[in-house]
């Protein structure tokens, strides 16, 4: 067993998903019970899903939303269902905790992709505290398996081109695997019901989401908030918007904010 290996950010969520193999979810379990810090990084995990649900019931799914997100539930065959059953009823009696992470993804999903008739509804455009739990949101969701990236590379000569077309806008795509946050690769994502440029870098383990869009409002310095185990960074300058999401810690992730706004 794989006692030692510490579950990656991306491991866990497959975990809350139930989306992993009989075995591995075991070694996830079994590390769990042992390792302070996988164990707090997934306590966050549930707790961000958690509050995030409430935030979603607070808004008032509208009833054609909560029929699509049953309809999809019912129409996907479940993952976590193994082919054969080992060892008895392990699985089984599993299964209520695991469904109810399937529903949690899928109304993550749906209110990123949904936004226009979930989230839209009860605000204005360009409020700050709505767009940054959309941030948060597209942030925790994109941890979940094949959510991260759209185009996957470590070179920036293949990420900047690939937004060309996709978007109105390029991204800023520096290197910066020297300074040690080599780039995963970019995606495009929803927040605050319009597309936009989001570009993945990682430290160690942790994963960094930058997004970008262009704005009109004025210049912003940069602003420092922490929710639910998550440091998220914003700031506005010449006509771009960023904010910079991830699990890392406030000073690495500061750092790299500093080198990514002055490149
Ligand atoms: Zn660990």
């Amino acid at each position: 067993m794989s006692q030692a290996l510490h579950s990656t950010h991306e491991a866990l969520s497959a975990y809350v998903d139930g989306e992993l193999t009989p075995d591995r979810a075991r070694e996830v379990a079994e590390h769990l019970t042992t390792c302070m810090q996988c164990s707090a990084e997934y306590e966050t995990l549930l707790a961000t899903i958690a509050a995030l649900r409430a935030n979603l019931e607070r808004y008032q799914a509208p009833d054609v939303l909560r029929a699509r997100v049953r309809t999809a539930i019912a129409a996907t065959p479940s993952i976590s269902e193994p082919a054969a059953r080992p060892e008895g009823g392990a699985s089984r009696r599993r299964r209520p905790w695991v469904w109810q992470g399937g529903i949690a993804a899928a109304l993550l999903v749906s209110a990123a992709l949904g936004s226009g008739i979930t989230l839209l509804a009860s605000r204005g455009r360009t409020s700050t505290p709505d767009v940054a739990a959309d941030v948060l949101a597209s942030h925790v969701r994109s941890l979940m398996p094949d959510h991260l990236t759209d185009v996957r590379s470590s070179d920036q000569h293949n990420v900047k081109p690939w937004f060309n077309g996709r978007l109105d806008y390029s991204p800023n795509v520096p290197r910066l695997e020297e300074q040690g946050f080599p780039l995963v690769g970019g995606r495009v994502d929803y927040v605050g019901g319009r597309p936009v440029a989001v570009v993945v870098y990682s430290r160690r383990q942790h994963l960094i989401n930058v997004f970008s869009w262009p704005t009109r409002l004025g210049d912003a310095p940069l602003g420092v908030t922490a929710t639910n185990g998550y440091n998220m960074i914003h700031w506005r300058s010449r006509g771009v918007e960023r904010w910079v999401v991830s699990d890392l810690n406030a000073s690495e992730l500061r750092s790299f904010t500093e080198l990514l706004a002055s490149s």
